[in-house]
């Protein structure tokens, strides 16, 4: 092979492992000349050449520094920067400040790179249990994944959480050990726990060349051979003969991987079974028919940091994780109602078929408003006029871009498995946009978990007011498990998320990118009070004190909502004819909707009620929005007066994994707060406790369990539905809410004394 060509798409394939043996000591082709030497703007028509990937992992496993090695080995960034430590530029995806300082990051980018001559959209998905729903909302987009595991810590709570959530998303995913340059470092018991924690059948694709400080490169055990990265920024891929003393090694391996591929593929199998032995090719396309399935598991082993196994975990997503085509997405017909049929979605890439694409991330910066769509049929195009089947509202597309980290490229055009990004379009994430005519159609509704924490939350002084509105305005847009109210009582607002890191984070933002410092209350659980039986209403809201009058009547009932709709609230027109004119129906819902803000029985939520208004009256000059919104919240307190209720607790699915011998120390400890046991899952080494527990009593066990584990345990968790709480319980807020409103009301009567 040559090696003075520097044509820049010749010299990155030079740099692929396989292509070329060998380039010579110190040669190097700069970053910034890809980005200069090739248009990235071209659209690509083949979609098999497209992956669109996230990359998940526990909190500080590396997943920031090794996105920016990926951007930076597909030539889009020309200078690298370490997370934290001298640089004091960052690291390109974490674009806020506050994810600079904690070194987390906590919103997911899209950006794209160009491998081999494979788009790759990588979206970087947070990584924190608090921000699940960021995490679902970019799985349910992807393709494929990248799960990054310490080569220290191994599997870690977090990690438990997000291949739960690959679970679910049914997303093949690659496994990356990171940090094998750390002290400490051993991918063969984080391969171990794959198996033994995750129940992967997993096996490596790669052994270290050195671990710890002497970590200098890997083998590919599939190809037999050892593979360096030297250079500046371990640009140039060197393969090597496999030292001696690691050729052993290297096929006991290389058996292993064959006979655990082989479980789970049949024409491997097949191989096997006849004692052939299988081409490199074999093995390959064996990898990827049981990826895709998730029936396997690949791990690849380097050190981002030190810019180790960064291009061969390239070349593994392009090699084993699927096209957009491979993957059955679904859209919901609702043209009859009452009738969701699912549709599957034509994957070609071609205006042929109608456009449908899912907004799942909005961001406001400093481009503005812009939201990350993924196209999942037909194309987009600049000046096209699409509408959101959840408003019905049809906007235009002015502008269409994607984004290369924090950087900003036009498109004119967009297909089917790509995503992009679109310019002042007012939508929440979530949102379905189709072509006229397609309405009827929606993407599955995502996953969306219910709030389950509240907490005070005020701007310290009265002049953030303003910016505080607005940040908040813009970040429950955002997340819709993040939600505010103005609790009238109590004179505060509140709140609620999905935990207090959650609520913890928004404040900083707040503070930072709004210039509204705030202080958070307490963290109180989110009870809510459900009726339990029908209960009908008559109010007359009357008022005669000169001038205009007040009158507004409403008749009605409210009665309780299936156990699985307790957090809904609906609310029902029934009326007919003109005795409530139809204009001042919204106001006497939100009347209903004000006064279920606070139950009766404890001060908190009123949920799982449908509201029908069958009738009323209406007086020509003293009727208003006022009077009937009046009207409603009255009414709706007297049905909490009269109705009998229930409180109800978030209940949360706890998984609990620990080593065998601890068993019995943490059934007790889960029997003890009050959990209703729904399996387990056990190997010789570790134990996977699933159960079911109030969230209320859930507050320290993360220091119980380590205690009983001598530090072992782990444990993840994640809302799972409203459920009674016990009698006991119930009294004890009921009690705690009457002494409040008690001291309450001396308060009052001293003021007006
Ligand atoms: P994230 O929270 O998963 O995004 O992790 P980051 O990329 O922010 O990395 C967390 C910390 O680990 C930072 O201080 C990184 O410099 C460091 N780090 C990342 N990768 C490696 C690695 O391969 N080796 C070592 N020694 N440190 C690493
Ligand atoms: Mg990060």
């Amino acid at each position: 092979m040559k090696m003075k060509l520097l044509s820049v798409a010749n010299a990155r394939s030079c740099l692929r492992i396989g292509k070329c043996t060998r380039l010579p000591k110190g040669y190097y082709v700069p970053a910034a000349s890809y980005a200069g030497g090739r248009t990235f703007g071209d659209v690509m028509e083949d979609v098999s050449k497209i992956r669109n990937i996230g990359i998940s992992a526990h909190i500080d496993s590396g997943k920031t520094t090794l996105t920016e090695r990926l951007l930076f080995y597909t030539g889009k960034l020309a200078e690298m920067h370490e997370v934290k430590g001298k640089d004091a530029v960052g690291a390109k995806m974490d674009f806020m400040e506050l994810e600079r300082q904690r070194g987390i990051t906590i919103q997911s980018a899209a950006t794209y790179v160009l491998w081999q001559g494979h788009n790759i959209n990588i979206i970087d998905t947070p990584g924190h249990i608090d921000f699940t729903v960021e995490v679902e909302r970019a799985l349910r987009v992807l393709d494929g994944a990248v799960l990054v595991l310490c080569g220290v810590g191994g599997v870690q709570s977090q990690t438990l959480t997000v291949n739960r959530q690959m679970k679910r998303y049914n997303i093949p995913c690659l496994a990356f050990v990171n940090k094998l340059d750390r002290g400490g470092a051993n991918p063969y018991r984080v391969l171990n726990q794959l198996r033994s924690k995750l129940k992967h059948n997993a096996a490596l694709l790669h052994l270290p060349v050195g671990l710890e400080k002497e970590h200098e490169g890997i083998i590919d055990v599939i190809e037999r051979k050892a593979v360096f990265f030297d250079g500046p920024m371990g640009l140039n891929v060197v393969e090597e003969e496999i030292p001696p003393d690691m050729r052993a090694q290297t096929e006991d391996t290389r058996q292993e991987l064959i006979e655990r591929v082989a479980d789970a593929d049949e024409s491997l199998a097949d191989l096997f079974l006849e004692e052939k032995t299988p081409t490199e090719k074999e093995i390959h396309d064996a990898i990827r028919r049981t990826c895709l399935k998730r029936t396997f598991t690949p791990v690849m082993l380097g050190s981002a940091l030190k810019n180790k196994g960064v291009q061969p975990l390239l070349d593994a997503v392009v090699r084993y994780l699927p096209n957009p085509t491979e993957v059955e997405n679904f859209c919901i017909d609702n043209s009859v109602e009452g009738k969701e049929e699912k549709v599957v979605m034509n994957p070609a890439r071609t205006s042929d078929n109608p456009f449908i694409g899912l907004a799942f991330k909005l961001e406001a910066g400093r481009f503005g408003q812009l939201t990350y769509m993924r196209c999942y049929q037909g194309a987009l195009n600049r000046g096209d006029t699409i509408f959101n089947t959840r408003t019905g509202k049809k906007v235009r597309v002015p502008r269409l871009g994607r984004m290369n980290a924090d950087e900003l490229e036009d498109l004119s055009m967009t297909y089917a498995g790509d995503i992009s990004a679109l310019f002042g379009i007012d939508c929440a994430s979530g949102d379905t946009f189709v072509t006229k005519g397609n309405t009827h159609l929606s993407m599955e509704s995502m996953h969306v978990p219910e709030p389950v924490i509240s907490m005070s939350i005020k701007p310290v002084d009265k002049k953030s007011n303003e910016n505080f509105s607005k940040g908040i305005s813009r970040f429950t847009k955002e997340d819709p498990t993040f939600r505010v109210y103005w609790d009238e009582e109590n004179k505060e607002t509140i709140a609620s998320g999905m935990g207090e890191l959650h609520l913890d984070i928004y404040a900083q933002r707040l503070e930072r990118e709004f210039n509204a410092k705030c202080i958070l209350g307490k963290p109180r659980v989110a009870f809510i009070e459900t009726l339990t039986n029908k209960v009908e209403f008559e109010h007359l809201h009357k008022k005669q004190t000169g001038g205009r009058g007040e009158y507004a009547k409403v008749i009605g009932s409210v009665e309780p909502l299936p156990p699985q709709e307790n957090t809904k609230i609906i609310f029902q027109d029934e009326t007919m004819g003109t005795a409530i004119p139809k204009n001042y129906i919204a106001a006497i819902e939100k009347g209903f909707r004000e006064a279920c803000l606070k139950g009766e029985l404890s001060g908190f939520k009123a949920s799982g009620v449908m509201i029908r208004l069958t009738d009323g009256m209406a007086h020509q000059v003293d009727s208003s929005d006022w009077a009937f919104q009046q009207a409603g919240e009255a009414a709706m307190r007297k049905v909490m007066e009269d109705g009998l209720w229930q409180m109800l607790e978030p209940v949360m699915d706890v998984e609990v994994n620990f080593p065998a011998e601890f068993q019995g120390e943490v059934l007790a400890s889960l029997n003890k707060r009050d959990s209703i046991m729904m399996g387990q899952d056990a190997n010789d080494e570790f134990v996977s406790l699933f159960a079911q527990t109030p969230l209320n009593q859930m507050f320290g066990y993360m220091t119980e369990l380590r205690a009983k584990t001598q530090g072992r345990g782990e444990f993840t968790m994640e809302y799972s539905r409203y459920c009674p709480m016990k009698p006991e319980i119930e009294e004890q807020l009921i009690e705690a809410h009457r002494r409040e409103q008690e001291q309450q009301n001396k308060n009052l009567k001293r003021k007006k004394n």
